[in-house]
């Protein structure tokens, strides 16, 4: 190895399974998808990035967007939080990350679209429904969680099996998200430009579907070939 990065040390027999998952992976890595772009990596580390496409999508691990739009390395700026939450515009002083991650794809990076995408089965969906007031008031997920009061006003009142309002939740999720990237000024200005477009998706895990939302907020299933 170069530079002044060690090599990582042996750690002889008691290596934990997660630990040896990772290093497994890893040698999978080096021996398939990075010997194929190893020189693809060296011009974007040597270069930078240049992403079209921010992917805004929850941090669970089934959902991986990379995985799913078949993504090279450079080609999706990604955020990843609980519930693929859009936290609305704040005007003030404090330390906000998803915020900070957008600001620097429209300003700095500036990507032609940021796509927001929910998906099935939702565990930050299904924690709001079943009841956030469960939650100890002092929990970091409570709060975030919280911010789906907007997307669930968006629903009707109609008693609704468990599962439908889950799933309508998860969609209104990804339109309410929409909305408030909207109510950050950079992004609406370059909206209003024609600079940045703006995309509502959803990926079900058991069919390994994707849907996009048109303008009036439907979801749509897209062909899965070409
Ligand atoms: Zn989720």
């Amino acid at each position: 190895m170069s530079d002044n990065i060690p090599e990582s040390t042996q750690e002889g027999e008691n290596v934990p399974g997660w630990k040896s998952d990772l290093i497994s992976g890893y040698h999978k890595f080096r021996a398939g998808a990075y010997k194929q772009r190893k020189d693809e990596y060296a011009r974007l580390g040597a270069d930078g990035q240049n992403p079209k496409i921010m992917m805004i999508a929850c941090a669970d691990s089934r959902v991986n967007p990379a995985s799913i739009f078949n993504a090279h390395p450079g080609e999706l700026f990604t955020l990843r939080n609980v519930a693929n939450i859009v936290p609305p515009y704040e005007d003030q002083t404090g330390v906000h990350g998803a915020s900070a991650t957008i600001e620097y794809a429209v300003l700095s990076l500036k990507v032609e679209a940021i796509v927001v995408m929910g998906h099935e089965s939702c565990g930050g969906i299904e924690c709001y429904l079943k009841g956030i007031d469960k939650l100890d008031d002092t929990s970091f997920i409570g709060d975030w969680i919280k911010l789906l009061d907007a997307a669930h006003a968006r629903l009707s009142d109609a008693h609704k099996h468990p599962s439908v309002a889950q799933r309508e939740l998860e969609y209104a999720g990804v339109l309410q998200s929409l909305d408030n990237l909207m109510t950050f000024p950079f992004v609406a200005k370059a909206v209003a430009a024609g600079e940045l477009s703006l995309l509502g998706s959803y990926f079900s895990i058991i069919r390994g579907k994707l849907l996009f939302a048109d303008k009036a907020g439907k979801f749509h299933e897209v062909s899965s070939t070409a």
